[in-house]
Parts: C-alpha cells; sequence; structure tokens
C-alpha cells in the first residue's frame, strides 16, 4: 500500500516548507516538490499543515484505582486519541504488591494487546522494590521499556519510602533507563485530608484544599535532591503550579537531568471549577488537582522557554454518572481522573497560536518532545525518510466547539464543555494506514502496535 500526500505545508519541530509526502507501506519513502509517483491512495491537503502524529505520553487505560475501573479501554481510549491526532500513547502498567517487574509488563500486555488502534507502551511503576527486584531493570530495559515511576503520593497503596525512591532512581539510571515522579508530599497531604474530615469537610472542593502548590512543590524538591545524589535522571509528572516548575528549573540549572510535563487541564482551568453545584466539582477532581489562576501563564511560559519540556493529558476518565458519583458526601471516595486524550492537540495549538509560540514549538510539545524524551526518535515524533507514517494532516483555520456529545471518549463529561477552539484534526495517519478521515474511523482493534523504546535522547 503506497500513500501520497500532496500539497501541503510540512511542519516538524524544526522544519516548516510545502512539500508531497510519499508513503511505502509503514514508513515514509520519500519527501520532495511535486513528486513524480503513482500511489495507491492520494490524500490533497493543500491549506493544510501536515504535521507529525501527536504523542501522549502519560495516560491510564482501564485502570483499576479508587474501587473502580478508569472507564476508556485499550480500545475506546486509543480510537479517541487517534481521533484527537494522537498515534502513539505511552500507558503506566502499575506493579501490585508481590508480583515482579515482568509479571507486571505480562499483565499490562495481557490488557492491552489486539485492543489498541494506534501503538503503545508503557512506562514500569514501582510499587514494591527488594533485592530480587534489582536484576529486573535491565531486562525491563531489554524489553523496551526505559522509564520507571514511582508515587511520593497515595500512602498505603502505591506511595513508596524514601529508601526506595533513591534505589529505584540508582538502578534505573545505570540500566540505562530514567524515573518519573509523581511528586508530592503525600505524608503531609494525608494529615490535612484527616483534618478536614475530621471538620465535616467533605466536598469536592476540599480535595483541592488537601493537596495545596507548595506541598507539590515539596515533593519535586525532594525527588529531584535524591535524583542529584542518585546521579540519574528524573521526570516530574503532571506539574500543575509554578511553584514546582521552578525546582525543576533549579535543579536543572544547577547541572541536574531534571525535566518536567505538564497537562492540558492545568493550561486552561483552575480552582474555581471546584465551586460547580449538584456535586459537579468531582468532575475536576484528579490529582494534583487545579490550583489558583495565577498559575497559568506562568506554566505556558514555562513550556515556551523550555522551562517544562511536554504536554500530555494524564487521561483517565471515570463517568460522572456512578463513578464519579460514588464519592457523593465524601471527596475521598471520588475516583481521581478525568478524559483529555482526544483534545490535547487542538488544546494546545488554541492555546500555543494565542501566546505567539511557533508552530513548531507546537508540534514539538505534542510529539517530538516525548519521542525523544521517552525513546522513540527519530521513529516517531517526526516526518522524516524512514520514519514511521504517523501523520496529522491539521486544518490550523477550522473553528469547532469542545463537547461530550462528540468526543469519541468513553465519559460522560467533558472537562472543556462548550469551550471554543481553533485548530482541527482531519486526516490521521498510523503507520502509513489511514485511520480517521472525514471524521470517521476506518481502523479496526490491534493494529496499534508495542513500541519498543529506548534510552532517553535529550541528554
Ligand atoms: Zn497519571
Amino acid at each position: 500500500m503506497t500513500t501520497l500526500i500532496k500539497n501541503g505545508r510540512i511542519i516538524t519541530a524544526t522544519d516548516d516548507y510545502h512539500a508531497d509526502v510519499f508513503i511505502d507501506g509503514e514508513t515514509v519513502h520519500t519527501i520532495g516538490r511535486n513528486l513524480p509517483v503513482k500511489a495507491d491512495k492520494t490524500i490533497d491537503a493543500a491549506g493544510r499543515w501536515v504535521i507529525p502524529g501527536a504523542i501522549d505520553p502519560h495516560v491510564h487505560m482501564e485502570l483499576p484505582f479508587g474501587g473502580t475501573i478508569s472507564s476508556d479501554s485499550f480500545e475506546t481510549g486509543t480510537r479517541a486519541a487517534a481521533f484527537g491526532g494522537t498515534t502513539t500513547i505511552i500507558d503506566f502498567a502499575i506493579q501490585y504488591h508481590g508480583k515482579t517487574f515482568e509479571q507486571t509488563l505480562d499483565d499490562w500486555d495481557a490488557k492491552a494487546e489486539g485492543k489498541c488502534a494506534i501503538d503503545y507502551s508503557y512506562h514500569l511503576a514501582v510499587t514494591e522494590y527488594e533485592a530480587k527486584h534489582a536484576p529486573e531493570f535491565k531486562k525491563v530495559v531489554d524489553r523496551g521499556i526505559s522509564t520507571f515511576k514511582i508515587f511520593l503520593a497515595y500512602p498505603g497503596v502505591f506511595m513508596i519510602d524514601d529508601t526506595t525512591m533513591f534505589r529505584v532512581m540508582q538502578s534505573a539510571g545505570e540500566a540505562g533507563g530514567m524515573t518519573l515522579v509523581h511528586a508530592e508530599n503525600g505524608i503531609a497531604i494525608s494529615q490535612m485530608i484527616d483534618n478536614l474530615v475530621a471538620a465535616g469537610k467533605m466536598a469536592p472542593k476540599y480535595h483541592a484544599q488537601s493537596r495545596p502548590p507548595v506541598m507539590q512543590a515539596d515533593g519535586v524538591a525532594r525527588a529531584l535532591r535524591v535524583g542529584e545524589v542518585a546521579r540519574a535522571p528524573v521526570f516530574i509528572v503532571h506539574v500543575s503550579c509554578e511553584a514546582a516548575m521552578n525546582e525543576i528549573v533549579r535543579s536543572r540549572d544547577e547541572g541536574n537531568a531534571s525535566f518536567g510535563e505538564t497537562c492540558t487541564q492545568y493550561l486552561f482551568l483552575d480552582e474555581t471549577c471546584y465551586d460547580k453545584p449538584n456535586f459537579e466539582g468531582a468532575k475536576y477532581v484528579f490529582t494534583p488537582p487545579l490550583v489558583a489562576r495565577e498559575n497559568i501563564e506562568p506554566l505556558w511560559k514555562g513550556l515556551k522557554l523550555g522551562y517544562l519540556q511536554e504536554v500530555s493529558t494524564d487521561h483517565c476518565p471515570f463517568n460522572f454518572k456512578g463513578q464519579k458519583e460514588l464519592g457523593r458526601g465524601d471527596f475521598r471516595k471520588i475516583p481521581n481522573g478525568g478524559p483529555g486524550v482526544e483534545d490535547r492537540l487542538s488544546l494546545v495549538y488554541d492555546g500555543a497560536m494565542k501566546r505567539g509560540f511557533s508552530p513548531n514549538k507546537w508540534v514539538d510539545l505534542c510529539s517530538t518532545a516525548s519521542a525523544k524524551m521517552f525513546g522513540m526518535f527519530p521513529r516517531k515524533g517526526t516526518i522524516a525518510v524512514g520514519s514511521d507514517a504517523d501523520i496529522v494532516i491539521f486544518n490550523p483555520d477550522k473553528q469547532r466547539t469542545i463537547s461530550a456529545k462528540t468526543h469519541h471518549m468513553n465519559c460522560d463529561y467533558s472537562l472543556f464543555e462548550g469551550m471554543e477552539i481553533q485548530g482541527a484534526v482531519e486526516t490521521v495517519l498510523s503507520r502509513g494506514k489511514t485511520l480517521i478521515e472525514s471524521n470517521q474511523y476506518l481502523g479496526h482493534p490491534g493494529e496499534g502496535k508495542f513500541i519498543k523504546r529506548g534510552q532517553c535522547a535529550v541528554m
């Protein structure tokens, strides 16, 4: 199967020019002006931008959490991702106590295999590290999982102690991997939750009050300082506030391999969402929570100046009906997470263009930076001869309104309901196959493949 994309404006993280792209099988074969080739399928991309497929490096499909399971399966979640121009996701395989690393990955393989619309990988979330696990780091990296994740939050569930934090960072680094950290002060937060509950403060907004930005900044500072002595690269996930971002900047300025991301929700929404009536504040209960509006512009500025490396979604949807409602009367029982995987590329486009970012920077934040950071570049994250033909044809002028009525995520609400944005995904190719065209899904489950990842390529 060959495909020719004609007349488009090709935009990667570094280039911007008009040319045709000829795809043979799963990869880009030739790029040039007026290519004298005949293809099985020709797509006219005149007036459109032709960009590398987006990569969402932080999602949770069908994750058991808080007594329920995130509502998008690998099948529905990856299909929704494809509609939004995302052609690769990285999920988190979470080690349950008593499991080895390899059993954990086997379990996640069994969940994802044969279901995904787009390519996928996982980070390995380590919740327990004993001597017997030490030789497993190298095996995991050899298996194509080069990133490990630890939690400094959720005591009694996922949280690890500082000994484990140090050991994981050191072992991951020695194996050629990187450690991702959910950084908060989980112990202090747990006490703050108890205090709020004792005072009868049980509404959704108290979820946010129990986890103030300073507790996140504390977790980030601690993680990065431990990473410094472990001499290992550390990546902070879902940075929601300026104070936490500043800790990353400080650490990197001191010469450490310290990196971070933020998520779409923190770039558009603020803590006033928790005041919505009829328990609707529960829709915004995720961790870290939304914070004061004063943080939004600093986060955008941080993306522009490279303080933070990319934008993910932390997609972890729960339906309002039947799932979020589990926490009526007790914010501790609201499953933590929200839907987002579908709208990221166009949301970031809208926000980035309004703030004068270059189109290249937008592509970098949504695709290229993650391909490099998480060991998939140049197979993913760019349009180049030999790269996977993961390509999005984007209409930069089209206006659309985000709504749960039209989205494809298996979730009965949208975090961005009613928001009018500019820019829309029109056609999506995954390894040469047209997956989305004229708002129709043309693929089927299982076409997405597990991608073996290598080392972080930004250092
Ligand atoms: Zn997450």
